[in-house]
């Protein structure tokens, strides 16, 4: 549908220019002016909901500059009747409609907001000198011929550049965001070739002529992209890992990049200016690079700290509980006070798994936990699922007597806790949870190794389940 309605629209364009060849110059205006405005309102209507609104929006701003541009060329050459069909103030326009599409290409609504603002800023960057690079060879109305070549190198510039941008992105995206990028890409390849087309070929000739249809095709194209509707299009593939990590490695360069490569071409017109865009875009560069990295650690710091904790319970792991025994056994033997080590075995863990599932089973589990953790309060206690229906407790600097006492505690409180799981009607209800509690204790750690509490702890734990369960035993290394 949204192919259809493109075709009409440039067969309405050549039936109006051979139909009325005496007011070809305005209707051809209009339809100019109609091309990028439909491409604007269908990006905007995409822009709802998508997950890449932000870029829909970027899109739909380029959009609107570029019309903006096709409305003052008309406006000067119908209403002032001025003969330049290249006055400046389009020749602004049609360049500033760049500056969203690589604020677009730059930024990613995955990165926080200061990386954002600051993409913003170099992209407004851009747009100032774009502005004082355009009017430096054109006047409002006017632009000198000498003016236009100058002009026409940065347009060739900026659309080399967001058609590279573009491509690079489609491919190293995933999702919808590669949808997004794949539409701005073939939108911005196909723009490049209009505008090389024009600008290179046909800088002789005013509006008005059939060549005018060429200029609708990459607006009314994107038009077409935007407007499809979900169902007919394709699930996108998912892109190459190792490039798509390159793309975001490298996204804090691109608008700095572009800031760099527009204030080379003001070099020699206004070179102070120029100095000051590329200070600011290595300052940019700098700051946007810090912002990414600070993230990256951050992430890197909550993925370590993921690897460390029990995903059920949520206490630590095993992989914390044989880091924290290791590193607390140094300082517990120069400190010369005991450390106790509690093993928690889950008593005929297995017949409740089986009579109740295992889900009851694992709300038991972090029943279990939820305990240990009220119990065991010390800041140098640590609290951890061993493996299993298996916890246990690290007391550094404990009297054998107060770690007897917190077994005893904790062993109470579980046998105290009601099972959390349902009871069919007509069925017994089970007996509550108990649990065996072996402590393990060493008074004097200097020449002993971590592993020897563990045995004594271990043994302790095999005498309370031998002994009848649901008790606390006690050896001394
Ligand atoms: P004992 O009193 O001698 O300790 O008997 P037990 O049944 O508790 O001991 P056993 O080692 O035979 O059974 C342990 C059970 O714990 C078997 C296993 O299915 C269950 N289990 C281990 N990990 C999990 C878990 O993450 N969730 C659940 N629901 N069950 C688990
Ligand atoms: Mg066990
Ligand atoms: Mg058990």
């Amino acid at each position: 549908m949204p192919i259809l309605v493109a075709i009409a629209f440039l067969t309405c364009h050549a039936l109006a220019l051979a139909l009325f060849p005496d007011h070809a110059k305005l209707l051809s205006y209009l339809f100019l002016i109609a091309a990028p405005l439909l491409a604007a309102l269908a990006c905007a209507w995409r822009s709802r909901g998508d997950p890449v609104a932000h870029g829909w929006i970027a899109l739909a701003l380029g959009m609107l500059l570029w019309t903006a541009g096709m409305a003052s060329n008309m406006v000067m050459a119908m209403v002032l009747a001025n003969a330049n069909p290249t006055p400046g103030l389009s020749m602004l326009c049609y360049v500033l409609y760049g500056v969203p599409l690589t604020y677009a290409l730059a930024t990613s609504p995955r990165e926080a907001w200061p990386v954002r603002l600051i993409d913003a800023l170099l992209a407004l960057a851009v747009g100032y000198l774009f502005f004082v690079h355009t009017f430096s060879f054109a006047t409002l109305s006017n632009a000198s011929d000498e003016g236009v070549e100058r002009l026409r190198l940065m347009f060739d510039i900026e659309n080399v550049f967001i058609a590279a941008f573009a491509v690079v992105r489609w491919l190293a995206a995933g999702g919808e965001h590669r949808v997004f990028f794949r539409t701005l890409a073939i939108f911005a390849l196909l723009y490049l070739a209009t505008a090389a087309y024009i600008n290179h070929t046909q800088s002789d000739v005013d509006y008005g002529t059939l060549a005018d249809l060429v200029i609708d095709l990459p607006f009314l194209t994107l038009a077409a992209m935007a407007l499809r509707p979900a169902a007919a299009r394709a699930d996108a593939p998912e892109a190459p890992r190792r490039l798509s990590l390159v793309v975001r490695a490298g996204s804090p360069l691109m608008m700095p990049l572009t800031l760099l490569v527009v204030s080379g071409l003001i070099l020699h017109t206004h070179a102070a200016l120029a100095t000051a865009g590329f200070a600011v875009a290595l300052l940019g560069y700098g700051v946007r690079s810090v912002l990414t990295q600070v993230r990256t650690l951050e992430e890197q710091d909550q993925l370590s700290e993921l690897t460390r904790i029990d995903p059920l319970t949520g206490i630590a792991n095993r992989r914390q509980f044989d880091e924290t025994l290791k590193r607390d056994w140094a300082p517990a033997a120069r400190g010369e006070r005991g450390m106790a080590l509690l093993l928690i075995d889950v008593d005929h863990f297995k017949q409740l798994n089986d009579r109740f599932g295992h889900p009851a089973g694992d709300a038991c589990l972090r029943e279990v936990a939820e305990v240990l953790k009220e119990c065991a309060v010390r800041s140098t206690d640590l609290v951890a699922r061993y493996g299993g229906e298996e916890f246990a407790v690290i007391l550094p600097y404990t009297s054998q007597h107060g770690a007897e006492r917190l077994a005893e505690t904790i062993r109470a409180a579980i046998e105290r806790r009601p099972l959390p799981v349902a009871v069919a009607e007509g069925t017994s209800p089970p007996a509550s949870l108990t649990v065996s509690i072996g402590v393990g204790y060493v008074a004097e750690l200097v020449g002993r190794r971590p592993e020897a509490l563990m045995g004594v702890a271990d043994g302790a734990l095999y005498e309370a389940k031998r002994g009848g369960r649901n008790r606390v035993c006690v050896r001394v290394l």
